[in-house]
């Protein structure tokens, strides 16, 4: 329902012309608390890209995406003019419905009022109302909404007699969650009516809360071709007789058409098709809405205009809901449909050309229909693809004694038997009869599975273990993974092969995404769904030995770590997977060395066999020789006593045997892991990536939502630590939902970063605002990603010049992220304005040796120590020694325990690391000459390769 009080009516108003009109519609919405001044000029920014005149002498202004940072609440306010204005697209306005939505409740609201208005007079009577209570009387109709959709239809189920039908089709109804179970009791108590050609009907009204229609088709047509069952509100009004009249319309279309003795013969799909009045003969194409914000005014718009240009009339209706199906040529019946992103839509025509109409339609709603849209899986096109697991066969084991060289995924080394985590096979049946027990026997096992990760999240206590699982018990409550099981239920598929056609096709539309990290969560679908393939088939995971192994598996899922006892885990040792993977990430947080990426041979591994696992250098030796065996435990041994020396002395500063101090800090990705990063001796956060708080958000977090996030970061800091806050570097590769960008084919070299943010300056600008806001005068340094050159930090710059006059007794630092070799080349050009530099290694190294930094063959070759890297670090630190700015590395080469004493040799300051390296780095800083080191790496900057830098400072270890 929608909340108007009636100071949201402003009655009686007057206007020179729509601009003095549109003035006003800002002012009204400033003055309600509901959006910052800047809003109102967005209402302009927006008409002038489409008008928003409705129809019915009602317009809607509200303001462009990029606008919805400056609305604090989501409201409207209505402006009635009397006497009507012309708008300037030549249409007359007598009201103005002006919104302010901070994210796609407009869709709701828009849904609300072309409900009302579409009825017949209340568009006039709005205009001519003399007092607010009339006006909202009119706009608070809550719509009634029926429900018709595969929820609701059963097809071709293996039942004959009516009242059999009518109890599958009353079942139907109340697990959808329109009716109760006393519905059920009162479908059964009655005989079905006969409507003629084998169609009978009966109807309840008994638990109801919202109209809805049941259909049940048998498999094989006894005396009934069909039974619909019509669930009825119990204290209708008119609203809602209108809409169980619809319902009943259908069925007497169906009948009126001849179809009836068909019926049984048709899917879930065709059935509802023609329940909504799609012929036999009729052309229909699905489609889902890709847009960020659903169809609203201008994607409709757009839509509309597409619809209208084709020869034919062209009927849209959504999947889910009521098989409403309206024109596709009336803006406020598509509007209406309050279509949102994910949803399907599906067109009708017929006729000669009816094809090509649709095609037209179809590839217009699909490229964004005049909007930027991110790729959506599309599982009207999906081909599903089975489980049934074949015994494998994989490449030979490697050889014994011998390196075996791949990704570096967690640091440290282990000498252990492995343990070859074979996944297991699930057989089932493909196909049933019975979709009531089968949707039944998933919904137990969804339910069960949840269970099992609820427990294993509270053993997990805390931590990116328990987030990660958090994550995949949020898979599972996704309610579209259970829908499209379902789906497959009903038309015959069996519970197990339902759900995994479901994880499968939303694996395979994960796995496609551009963005990698994206991509690798295809990895976890992939293992919830086992987890409730497991819990169908009776199948659980193999058992680990109970004394120290080291793990080996093809992509080992993170609820797979979580089972095992991870005391006993020495590594990790995966065929697949980057450096980026779930698993990597949960071997580095759980401080296991881990190798990723090693390719298939590693699973004919034999059981039991002895292995060397280097997380630090990327590689495993299967069987080795006493001799190596011996330089390994020498190896692991002084680790060990390094790390526990370097813990007990983490709260130390880190400084050189020749009073060299370098500053050690911490990389966060979540504030509210600021403090223990502090209990781990950090010295500062190096590096915040902030983007990580915007993708926690389902929209871009407010001025309040920001301040609040970076001043738990400030307070677990205490006073002195400082906090360096990267502004928000998304784009491209890392994409956000609600800020789309159009695909692109080289995402790692397109708007991302800088170049993004400065695309949308007032995301930037409230950033930087809640930033100087949350530091209350303690330490924050600022710096701006993937810059390029001095301009682009100057535009960034005058952002922030003007954000920080609104503040006294700041200490804030500007600096740049050296990532773009331009950045590092130009340095000497930018360091006379900034007042320090953070080189991000990891986008440095790849943009210098043009390899993908997550790419799971090349990775391991995009080596920070390559010496085109070391030189451009040096010329980093040079410009700025000339300049007296600072410089940090915040890339993962600041924790590599080789490049620490190069990286100091060169006379960088900072250091800043994972939280749980800090203490091992401080004390590695401690064992440095920083006279020495700067020696040793002039000399390596003249060497030819990453692998030449690697044995010279291996030699000198
Ligand atoms: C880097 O590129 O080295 C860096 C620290 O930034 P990110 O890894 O977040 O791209
Ligand atoms: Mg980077």
């Amino acid at each position: 329902m929608l909340e108007l009080t009636s100071d949201a009516v402003l009655l009686d108003q007057s206007a020179d012309d729509w601009r003095d009109a549109l003035t006003q519609a800002g002012s009204a919405l400033t003055r309600a608390g509901l959006v910052d001044p800047a809003y109102g000029q967005s209402l302009f920014q927006r008409e002038s890209e489409g008008s928003t005149y409705l129809g019915n002498g009602i317009a809607i202004p509200h303001g462009t995406p990029a606008s919805r940072n400056y609305v604090k609440t989501t409201g409207l306010r209505l402006l009635q003019y009397p006497d009507g204005l012309e708008w300037h697209d030549g249409n007359r306005v007598s009201l103005i419905i002006t919104i302010a939505a901070a994210n796609d409740e407009h869709l709701d609201i828009l849904r609300r009022l072309t409900h009302v208005l579409d009825a017949p007079g209340v568009a006039e009577g709005l205009a001519a109302a003399d007092n607010a209570a009339d006006i909202i009387a009119l706009l608070s109709r809550a719509p009634v909404q029926a429900r018709l959709d595969r929820a609701t239809v059963a097809a071709r189920v293996p039942v004959a007699s009516r009242e059999g039908l009518a109890a599958v089709a009353a079942t139907r109804l109340y697990e959808a969650g329109v009716a109760g179970a006393g519905f059920i009791g009162q479908i059964m108590g009655q005989t079905p009516v006969s409507l003629g050609d084998k169609l009978w009907l009966v109807e309840g009204s008994a638990d109801v809360t919202q109209p809805a229609l049941g259909v049940a088709t048998p498999a094989e047509v006894g005396d009934a071709a069909a039974v619909f069952v019509l669930a009825r509100l119990p204290h209708a009004d008119e609203a809602a007789d209108d809409v169980t009249r619809g319902l009943l319309e259908r069925v007497l279309g169906v009948l009126e058409s001849g179809e009836a003795p068909r019926l049984a013969q048709l899917d879930t799909g065709q059935l509802i098709g023609r329940l909504a009045g799609e012929s036999a003969g009729a052309e229909v194409l699905r489609v889902r809405v890709r847009n960020a914000h659903g169809l609203h005014a201008r994607p409709a718009k757009n839509l509309v205009q597409i619809a209208r240009e084709q020869r034919l009339p062209i009927r849209v209706r959504l999947e889910s809901g009521g098989a409403d199906a309206v024109s596709a040529a009336s803006l406020t019946k598509v509007i209406g449909l309050g279509a949102r992103r994910g949803q399907m839509l599906v067109f009708s025509a017929e006729g000669e050309g009816a094809a090509t109409a649709l095609e037209a339609i179809g590839n217009a709603v699909r490229s964004g229909l005049g909007e930027d849209v991110l790729p959506l899986e599309d599982t009207s096109e999906a081909r599903p693809s089975r489980n049934k697991t074949e015994p494998r066969v994989y490449a030979p084991a490697p050889a014994a004694d011998t390196a075996l060289d791949a990704v570096a995924a967690s640091p440290g080394m282990a000498i252990a038997p492995v343990f070859v985590l074979r996944l297991p096979e699930f057989n089932y049946a493909d196909t049933s009869d019975d979709s009531i027990s089968e949707r039944k026997r998933l919904d137990a096992a969804i339910r069960e599975a949840y269970g099992q990760l609820t427990e294993l999240i509270q053993a997990a206590d805390g931590g990116d273990m328990a987030e990660i699982l958090s994550m995949h018990e949020e898979m599972l409550r996704d309610p579209e993974l259970r829908e499209a099981a379902v789906e497959a239920i009903n038309e015959g598929a069996s519970a197990e092969a339902g759900w995994w056609q479901a994880i499968d096709a939303s694996a395979r539309a994960q796995a496609a995404l551009a963005d990698r990290i994206l991509a690798e969560r295809a990895a976890d679908l992939r293992d919830v769904g086992r987890r409730v393939l497991g819990r169908l088939c009776g199948v659980s995971m193999p058992e680990p030995p109970d004394h120290p192994y080291i793990l080996v598996a093809e992509d080992i899922g993170p609820s797979d770590v979580a089972q095992l006892d991870t005391q006993r885990v020495r590594g990790l040792l995966t065929a697949k997977g980057g450096a980026t993977s779930h698993s990597a990430i949960l071997a580095r947080s759980l401080g296991i060395p881990a190798v990723v990426g090693a390719g298939e041979s590693v699973l004919s591994l034999a059981d039991g066999i002895d292995m060397i696992i280097d997380g630090e250098r990327g590689r495993v030796v299967p069987q080795p020789s006493d001799d190596r065996r011996a330089r390994a435990n020498r190896a692991i041994a002084e680790r060990a006593e390094l790390e526990a020396e370097a813990f007990t002395a983490r709260f130390e500063p880190a400084v050189t045997t020749d009073n060299v101090r370098i500053e050690v800090g911490a990389n966060l990705g979540n504030t509210s892991h600021a403090a223990d990063a502090v209990e781990r001796g950090a010295e500062g956060v190096g590096l915040l990536r902030t983007e990580f708080i915007f993708m926690a958000h389902p929209a871009a977090p407010d001025l309040d939502t920001q301040v609040t996030e970076y001043k738990r970061a400030f307070e677990a800091l205490g006073p002195g630590r400082p906090l360096v806050a990267r502004t928000l570097d998304v784009g491209g590769d890392k994409p956000l939902d609600y800020w789309p960008v159009p695909p692109e084919d080289n995402p790692f070299l397109g708007l991302r970063g800088i170049r993004l943010a400065l695309n949308r300056p007032q995301v930037l600008e409230t950033q930087m605002r809640a930033l100087i806001t949350a530091s209350e005068g303690r330490p924050l340094r600022i710096m701006f990603p993937m810059v390029k050159d001095v301009a682009e930090f100057h535009q960034a710059k005058a952002i922030y010049d003007r954000v920080v006059q609104e503040f006294d007794g700041v200490d804030v630092q500007l600096g740049v992220m050296v990532e773009v070799p331009s950045c590092a080349l130009l340095a000497e050009t930018l360091a006379p304005h900034v007042d320090f530099f953070s080189i991000g290694t990891n986008d440095l190294t790849q943009y210098t040796l043009a390899i993908d930094r997550g790419h799971p063959r090349l990775s391991g070759q995009a080596d920070g120590l390559h010496p085109a890297v070391l030189r451009l670090i040096l010329m980093t630190v040079a410009a700025a020694e000339a300049h007296g700015c600072w410089v940090g590395v915040c890339g993962e080469l600041a924790s590599d325990a080789q490049a620490v004493g190069v990286l100091v040799g060169l006379g960088v300051h900072e250091l800043s690391v994972n939280a749980r390296q800090v203490p091992l780095v401080k004390a590695r800083i401690r064992r440095l000459s920083q006279a020495e080191v700067s020696t040793r790496a002039e000399a390596l900057l003249s060497l030819a390769t990453a692998a030449e830098v690697r044995e010279a400072v291996e030699a000198e270890q």
